[in-house]
């Protein structure tokens, strides 16, 4: 019996460490390519970091023990804002919604916002997904006072109290 030398030849085996640098090349490559694509992916990490940063300074404070607006203030949530949502758009303009309207937090629940008249904001599902649980900062809650004065009855105070 003779041992022969001639191995069958191993089908190239890709390390993983291969994998990585292949797709690390490629983002790479696309840096070089396309510029448009390093400042897409530097603007998505700005922007996810100066959504943030509100949320930093004010910090978690203790969550209000009652999440739900009681019925009562929920109405009167909706009924200051006559029924419509109140989210504005950048150029200031306002939601037209006025079916299912939730009371939702203007300074979030999760971040120590109470669950009180004086913190809630009148926002159609599709805007209250949207906001989530981000912390606005305080020229927006400014502005929404400002726009506030426009459509809510004469008297009620447009300003919102964190807690
Ligand atoms: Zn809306």
């Amino acid at each position: 019996m003779t041992w022969s030398n001639t191995q069958p030849s191993s089908p190239a085996v890709t390390e993983p460490a291969e994998l990585v640098s292949g797709a690390l090349d490629g983002v790479l490559h696309q840096f070089v390519v396309e510029p448009w694509f390093g400042a897409l992916v530097v603007l998505l990490v700005a922007t996810a970091v100066v959504r943030r940063i509100p949320g930093l300074v004010h910090g978690r404070r203790r969550r209000d023990p009652q999440r739900c607006f009681l019925r009562a203030d929920k109405r009167l949530v909706l009924q200051r804002a006559g029924h419509r949502c109140e989210h504005h758009s950048v150029f200031g303009r306002r939601c037209t919604a006025t079916d299912d309207l939730q009371a939702d937090h203007v300074h979030p629940h999760s971040r120590g916002g109470a669950t009180s008249v004086d913190n809630g904001q009148a926002l159609c599902p599709r805007h209250n997904t949207r906001k989530a649980a981000r912390v606005p900062w305080d020229w927006e809650l400014r502005r929404l006072a400002q726009q506030r004065a426009g459509y809510f009855p004469p008297g009620t105070s447009t300003v919102v109290v964190h807690h």
